[in-house]
């Protein structure tokens, strides 16, 4: 899969029936089939021209609760649902559950808890999570793990992990019996001598030019390493989840309140497991920077809601650092939000206007400020596998240079 390597950065493409996926990759969070205050076509087109977002996540959770995951398979799936024709990634809906901490119990068989919105009881089982998973129809789909809480005692942290990979196991068989009941899944295509999975991923080393694999026909399943904060819990882990063969692996159960540098020794512990022709996916991170950082790294994938959510509560990432644009100092400050960002809004509106939609509680600085702190993190991205193919992280590394 990896096309250019610098170090242990990576830069690669993933294929999936929905189109390519370059790598390392920032997916925006797209909770309830909307990535929150931004319609789809400005993702398609965010930043430079035809450089936008290839690839956003759905909530398991969420979807399930409303509006159901049998309305969304009814509709066709949740790409044409939504109305969104490029990748899509699902998760297992096991960390939303974890974090209903007061409405969930967690037993071998799943996770009972009770909804957020009407208090009716449901349960998550590992089947169960698949199921909804292939019917919302995304490409690639998470097993249902345990997301370890923090802090966690070591017997504990270790009896959840065996846990998540029990599940693991559970996850992948219901999925292989299952995947070409996804909305999209190319029923003539099966028995076909190669692997579905194996189609998901661009071959090693091959021009992307001249190479266009064919598309695959069912969604992929990526197994979740866990482990709480021992490294050596997680390194075993990563070893008996690649025994289960998935075609990605991702490291989940970070960014729960531990240290930075304790997010970065696990994350570098797992890596060195983890096959290095299989994308590499950390849940749930992080700043501009620590994202940068995980991609030097070698992480393929990182997803995260703080662009988003942030953007909501009104502060912007640039390339001078954060801006909390309700502050007092912008009322009558003429420049765009980010000097150095070339999207949509920061060419057309001064920060003294984002304030005043802010401070007025208008829908559009939602929009607004959403739009901008995606833009900022896509162009991080697109920054650093430019400097992976140039075969140079240090400048992007050191802050030096600009990361928009
Ligand atoms: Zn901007």
């Amino acid at each position: 899969m990896i096309q250019t390597q610098t170090g242990a950065a990576r830069q690669s493409r993933i294929h999936t029936a929905h189109g390519p996926v370059d790598t390392p990759a920032f997916m925006p969070v797209g909770t309830a089939g909307t990535v929150k205050a931004v319609p789809q076509d400005i993702l398609e087109n965010l930043g430079s021209e035809n450089l936008g977002a290839q690839i956003i996540l759905g909530n398991t959770y969420h979807l399930y609760l409303r509006p159901g995951h049998e309305l969304v398979r009814k509709m066709g799936g949740l790409h044409k649902f939504m109305s969104w024709n490029r990748a899509l990634l699902t998760d297992s809906g096991g960390f939303q559950v974890f974090s209903l901490s007061e409405l969930r119990k967690v037993k071998e068989e799943g996770v009972s808890f009770r909804s957020h919105l009407d208090g009716t009881s449901h349960l998550f089982t590992p089947e169960r999570s698949m199921e909804i998973q292939i019917a919302l129809g995304a490409d690639i789909v998470m097993a249902f793990d345990e997301c370890t809480e923090h802090p966690a005692e070591r017997e504990r942290a270790r009896a959840s992990m065996e846990m998540t990979l029990r599940w693991a196991k559970r996850s992948k068989d219901y999925f292989e019996a299952h995947k070409h009941e996804c909305p999209w899944a190319d029923w003539g295509n099966e028995g076909s001598p190669k692997s579905p999975e194996s189609r998901v991923i661009a071959e090693i080393g091959k021009n992307l030019r001249t190479l266009r694999p064919e598309p695959p026909t069912t969604p992929a399943l990526f197994g979740i390493v866990q482990g709480g904060m021992y490294a050596d819990l997680r390194r075993e882990s990563a070893e008996r989840t690649v025994e289960l063969d998935f075609p990605g692996y991702a490291i989940g159960g970070l960014s729960v309140g531990e240290s930075r540098p304790k997010t970065m020794e696990m994350i570098a512990a797992v890596l060195e497991i983890l096959p290095k022709d299989k994308p590499r996916y950390v849940m749930g991170v992080g700043y501009p920077e620590e994202i940068v950082q995980y991609a030097a790294m070698g992480v393929d994938m990182m997803d995260c809601v703080l662009p988003t959510r942030a953007a909501r509560h009104g502060l912007l990432f640039t390339s001078e650092g954060r801006i909390n644009i309700k502050n007092a100092r912008y009322a009558e400050d003429q420049g765009p939000p980010d000097p150095k960002c070339a999207c949509r809004v920061c060419n057309r509106y001064t920060r003294a206007y984002l304030r005043h939609l802010f401070v007025s509680a208008e829908p559009l600085a939602g929009v607004l400020n959403t739009v901008h702190n995606l833009a900022f993190y896509l162009d991080t991205m697109r920054s650093v596998r430019h400097a992976i193919t140039l075969g140079d992280l240090s400048g992007i590394l050191s802050g030096h240079v600009s990361l928009t």
